[in-house]
């Protein structure tokens, strides 16, 4: 019998408790899941041993009385023979309308429009894209059920940085109909990233290469205390292993003198046989390509430098996007700390080659390049879910609450609003309420409501020894500070005589993902409550400053006024005072107006003093 191991106390989760959360990379060519066992993270392979799934679907005739469909491998078998009902490179369909599909004619498969969207027009129906993706994320998702014989919990999935809200969305949309939770979408480069630990390593700038099946995408990342920022994206959405197969297949055709035009059969068998010889070359010397064309055997070796000759222009188009990305990022390439190669194609040495030249610098690879995308998505999985240890140092990309301060009368002003990427720094001004208000007591607070005892309290504090100035003049920046481990720190500073406090908020993150969702709820539900209360405490806060500023003008300057005049304002203060006590936001706000306008001939008479006495001694024309 095994031993029963036992961990400190708060160093590991309960087996029981384990949550299976994965990673998922949902390729144009390629899917794969991984998660992280035994602190180590791996891709999690199929009951065949194989780890990549062909993003593939094949929708089979209702009529013959099939099971449906074949994902995978057993769809991608089909192709040649069913291309009409084969649904490959879905990715690029998603979000997407018809029109907007790069080369949707040349797809082996009839793409039509439907409510803005593009759908694919199959023997069992339409399909759209999100239902595909459903398909092969539902495979990985019982593939990880099954590896740990247990529920999935949730996923990280990646998408091209590039991709924008409708795609993302669509990512989440086809998840959803998969039954997984979506534990975040990440971006591929910097799940590749993380994959290389490159997180943990020194601040700086690093390139994400990554050459898939049809797609090339360059990213340049700047690390920041532990997060990502995407700087620039580039690439080319139609370029890939795919071209360098085809490059080859017409090689070999001119080679061998064969120009007959080929049938789709026989074209997509040259491809496949010219994507396995690509493929062999990358680790042998030489290979024989194989095909029959026309009834003809086609036969040609053909050797690394064939087939670097014969590719040179797809590898150097490449390279001309990697200046372009780096010229966006407004980098030079001497500034690239580490590039990381990405994707199945980085295998061919003549690209690894060519990289390395350009940066001056041997790109990493020992990572399997088609699966370190899923491999830091699964790392990220992990941390989400709370397996791992230092899950509160979550590499959290975004403000999942706003953040703000109390403001008078128990209000609450937004600073950094919710989702807004971290690390950030945002600062707003404030004064003083009354005169000769020399501290500030500043009270930060999380949480979406207007009041101030319907948020999260985080800290307070205050700042002390502002100079002595009449109410309003002194000019005081909060600033908020959010670093990449969630470490909030609010500062205050006025910013005439630079007296300045500060405060370091500790976790900004102390909430979990049910409580943040309950706070969301209930601040859209509680929305108009809460301009409601707004609207009050602010007529309040009118109120008392009027009736403040009153008084200070009274004690000093009574002597100005008439008998009826001070008789008539002292009444509109009273009813002000007796308005303020109610709750009709309207009526304060109505006798606040009328104190101000009953006290304006007042307020002139003594700026009339007020200049009078500056000029005391001088003569008119002196000034
Ligand atoms: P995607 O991200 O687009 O799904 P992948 O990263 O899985 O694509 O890359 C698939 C591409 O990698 C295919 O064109 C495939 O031929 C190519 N590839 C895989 N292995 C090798 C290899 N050993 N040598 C060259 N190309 C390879
Ligand atoms: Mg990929």
């Amino acid at each position: 019998m095994a031993l029963l191991q036992i961990s400190e106390p708060g160093q590991s989760l309960d087996p029981h408790q384990r949550r299976v959360a994965v990673g998922i990379d949902l390729g144009t060519t390629h899917s794969l899941v991984a998660a992280v066992r035994h602190g180590v993270a791996e891709c999690l392979p199929a009951t065949d041993g194989r780890v990549i799934l062909p993003s593939v679907v094949r929708y089979l005739d209702p009529a013959q009385g099939g099971s449906g469909r074949q994902i995978g491998f057993d769809a991608l078998a089909a192709q040649v023979q069913d291309p009409a009902n084969t649904v490959s490179s879905v990715k690029r369909l998603m979000g997407r309308g018809r029109a907007q599909v790069v080369d949707v004619d040349k797809l082996p498969y009839t793409v039509v429009e439907q409510d803005g969207m593009a759908v694919i027009e199959t023997v069992a129906g339409r399909k759209t894209p999100m239902e595909v993706s459903a398909e092969i994320l539902a495979t990985l998702r019982f593939r990880a059920e099954d590896s740990f014989d247990d529920e999935l919990y949730g996923a990280v999935i990646t998408v091209p940085a590039y991709f924008d809200d409708a795609q993302r969305q669509a990512t989440k949309d086809a998840a959803q109909l998969a039954g997984i939770n979506v534990l975040r979408l990440i971006n591929e480069p910097t799940a590749a990233a993380i994959a290389y630990g490159l997180d943990n390593s020194s601040e700086g700038v690093y390139a994400i290469y990554d050459l898939g099946g049809g797609t090339f995408d360059i990213s340049i990342l700047r690390l920041t205390k532990g997060v990502f920022e995407v700087m620039a994206t580039g690439g080319d959405s139609a370029l890939g292993g795919d071209d360098y197969d085809q490059a080859l297949a017409a090689w070999v055709l001119a080679q061998t003198g064969v120009s007959a035009s080929l049938n789709a059969s026989e074209r997509a068998a040259v491809h496949a046989e010219a994507r396995r010889v690509k493929e062999a070359l990358s680790s042998s010397a030489s290979e024989t390509f194989r095909a029959a064309v026309a009834g003809t055997a086609v036969e040609q070796i053909v050797t690394p430098a064939d087939f670097e000759t014969c590719t040179a222009a797809l590898t150097a188009r490449t390279m001309t996007a990697v200046r372009k990305v780096l010229r966006d990022a407004g980098i030079t390439k001497e500034e690239v700390q580490g590039v990381v190669m990405v994707g199945g194609s980085t295998r061919m040495p003549v690209v690894r080659r060519t990289v390395g030249e350009f940066f001056g610098q041997e790109p990493l690879t020992n990572l399997n390049p088609d699966e370190v995308v899923a491999l830091g998505a699964a790392i990220q999985a992990n941390a989400l879910a709370g397996n791992s240890r230092d899950g509160d140092l979550l590499l959290l990309d975004v403000i999942p609450l706003s953040l703000g301060i109390e403001t008078m009368g128990g209000l609450v002003e937004r600073i950094v609003p919710r989702n807004s990427a971290i690390p950030t720094a945002l600062a707003q001004d404030f004064t003083t309420y009354q005169d000769g208000q020399t501290a500030l007591a500043l009270h930060v607070v999380q949480g979406e409501r207007d009041l101030v005892a319907d948020c999260r309290s985080l800290a307070r504090f205050e700042l002390r020894g502002i100079p002595p100035m009449v109410a309003g003049a002194a000019r005081i920046r909060v600033t908020f500070t959010v670093d990449a481990d969630g470490l909030l720190s609010v500062s205050a500073k006025e910013q005439g005589s630079g007296v300045e406090a500060r405060v370091d908020v500790k976790p900004a993150y102390g909430l979990s993902d049910e409580q943040i969702a309950a706070m969301l709820q209930d601040s859209f539900a509680t929305a108009e409550q809460d301009i409601k209360a707004r609207a009050l405490v602010e007529a309040r806060v009118d109120a008392d400053r009027m009736i403040a500023a009153t008084r200070t003008a009274l004690a000093a300057d009574a002597d100005l006024l008439e008998a009826g005049e001070r008789e008539q304002i002292d009444a509109l203060v009273a009813a002000l005072g007796a308005t303020a006590a109610g709750d009709d936001a309207q009526a304060i706000e109505a006798a606040t107006s009328a104190l101000a306008k009953a006290t304006e001939p007042f307020a002139a008479l003594r700026m009339n003093r007020g200049i009078q006495q500056a000029l005391s001694g001088k003569k008119l024309e002196e000034v």
